[in-house]
């Protein structure tokens, strides 16, 4: 099925991708992970991106050129779509607009019913764009729920269609929870039918992430820890029986990061380069931010950091809850984060109230995180479940030692400090509340006071191997094996 010269052909289908539209870790992944895989092995592999175009990549109007226009049937629904093409480094991708995309709004409404007609009538165009190009895959790669139709489809609407036949399909879980619910009035009215899977529970039967899963040839896990966190009844979002079940076709694979974009050597956004080499100069940013927010200026206070979506998954309020308990200690605090009103509200209290020692952005701002990522001491990241986080990746790059909750991709991406300080890239803990945020920052806190220590942990962490290539090379062994049968 590989074309002349013997190249895999994969279309990775995604609801975001930075840099043209980034809402969380899955805009990283879908910007970084295609462009390794072109990068590292284009001998072997022609991978290609499409993705909605949304407004805020109009408003962006990356460089772009229109390739042209097809319709397609879904039930009684005739969708007009236009497409166009771009590029992110090096990767052609695919921009879809069609009535149902083409709105004034953000990637994702919270709107159920909006969102479920734009990712669910994506996931039909993104196959029909093929079919227009004539450009026959033999590699669907997925992403969570908002393409996870597309995966379905193959395997009803277009079972017998000889355009896809042999279309080999993988499902990459960036989140179990966010399953797409809400999204069953627009699947009715664009003729989707449920799974048959009778390994499902009812209520996934028609539920698109479930859909998907049972319908892929392979699921990935954006970490091993959470694929095997999600055979449980803790993490499995009731579909841990079918995982079990089906645990032969789940793996896990840690994602990578950036490097050339997360590099604090060259990085533009923060006011001192530095590097393990060039270590000393690293605190000159924290001294900048201090002088900025007002804060006492000394570089022996530990200047603690989130980066973060508001919510409740994060285990935010864990940290509104510590921080009291740890007022008599010496440190300083900086948040950047947006999402949940609520959160919002109390982190913006916080730091009325303590306005010497707390500042928060209740904002989405790239350079204020590359700022705090490369300016903190110690960087929390307390998530009640975490898929894989690339946060505490960036931040372990910049020499920022996260304080994390041992869960998914944190316990496999942070080597503990109780494992051993020698080798060791941050502090993990086990007890997932605000008395176990307490203990585990407490020890950072004293742990930060031996500077010989915490400076050859920061070196340990600023060396630590995430780029991509490891895991796209995993990728690409997946693609091969998928079409070995
Ligand atoms: P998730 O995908 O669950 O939100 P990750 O840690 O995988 O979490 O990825 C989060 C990404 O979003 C990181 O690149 C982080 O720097 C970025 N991010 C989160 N909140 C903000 C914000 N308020 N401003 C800028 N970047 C943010």
């Amino acid at each position: 099925m590989t074309d002349k010269a013997g190249k895999i052909k994969v279309l990775f289908a995604s609801a975001e991708a930075a840099p043209f539209a980034k809402v969380g870790g899955l805009g990283d992944v879908a910007g970084a992970l295609p462009a390794s895989l072109l990068y590292n092995f284009a001998d072997e592999i022609d991978i290609r991106t499409i993705m909605p175009f949304h407004a805020v990549i109009k408003a962006k109007n990356p460089p772009n050129k229109k390739i042209g226009d097809f319709s397609f049937q879904a039930n009684t629904q005739q969708i007009d779509c236009e497409l166009f093409i771009s590029d992110i480094d090096g990767v052609p991708v695919y921009l879809v607009d069609n009535p149902y995309i083409n709105h004034d709004s953000p990637v994702y409404h919270g709107d159920w019913q909006l969102d479920g007609l734009k990712y669910a009538s994506f996931s039909l165009a993104l196959l029909e764009a093929m079919r227009y190009l004539d450009w026959k895959i033999d590699i669907l790669h997925a992403n969570d729920w908002h393409t996870s139709l597309a995966v379905h489809a193959l395997e009803t609407i277009y079972k017998d269609d000889p355009f896809f036949e042999g279309v080999k399909t993988i499902l990459s879980i960036h989140n179990l929870p966010y399953n797409g619910w809400g999204s069953q009035d627009a699947m009715n009215l664009l003729g989707f039918t449920a799974s048959q899977d009778p390994d499902l529970p009812d209520w996934a039967k028609f539920t698109p992430l479930p859909m998907g899963i049972a319908a892929a040839h392979k699921v990935i896990a954006v970490s091993p820890g959470y694929s095997r966190e999600i055979l449980t009844p803790e993490y499995g979002c009731g579909i841990e029986n079918y995982l079990q079940k089906h645990v032969g076709k789940i793996m896990g694979i840690l994602n990578g990061i950036d490097e050339d974009r997360w590099d604090p050597a060259k990085d533009e956004a923060i006011s001192h380069n530095f590097s393990v080499d060039q270590l000393s100069e690293r605190v000159q940013n924290k001294l900048d931010l201090q002088k900025a927010l007002d804060f006492e200026v000394d570089e022996k206070i530990p200047l603690l950091t989130i980066v973060t979506r508001l919510s409740e998954q994060k285990g935010v309020p864990s940290i509104f809850e510590a921080l009291p308990q740890l007022i008599d200690r010496k440190w300083q605090f900086a948040l950047l984060g947006s999402g949940n009103p609520e959160l919002e509200q109390r982190a913006s209290k916080l730091a009325e109230a303590h306005p010497d020692r707390i500042a928060c952005f209740v904002q989405y701002d790239d350079v204020i995180s590359h700022v705090l990522y490369a300016s903190g001491d110690i960087f929390l990241m307390p998530s009640l479940y975490e898929p894989c986080g690339l946060s505490q990746m960036f931040a372990m790059k910049y020499g920022n030692l996260p304080v994390a909750t041992a869960t998914g991709g944190l316990a496999d991406s942070i080597c503990d400090y109780s494992t051993d300080p020698d080798i060791a890239t941050g502090f993990l803990y086990t007890e997932k509340n605000t008395a176990g945020l307490v203990k585990s920052l407490s020890l950072a806190l004293d742990t930060f006071e031996n500077q010989e220590i915490w400076q050859l942990m920061q070196k340990n962490a600023m060396k630590t191997d995430f780029c991509w290539r490891t895991s796209a090379k995993k990728y690409l062994e997946v693609y091969k094996s998928l079409l070995r049968g």
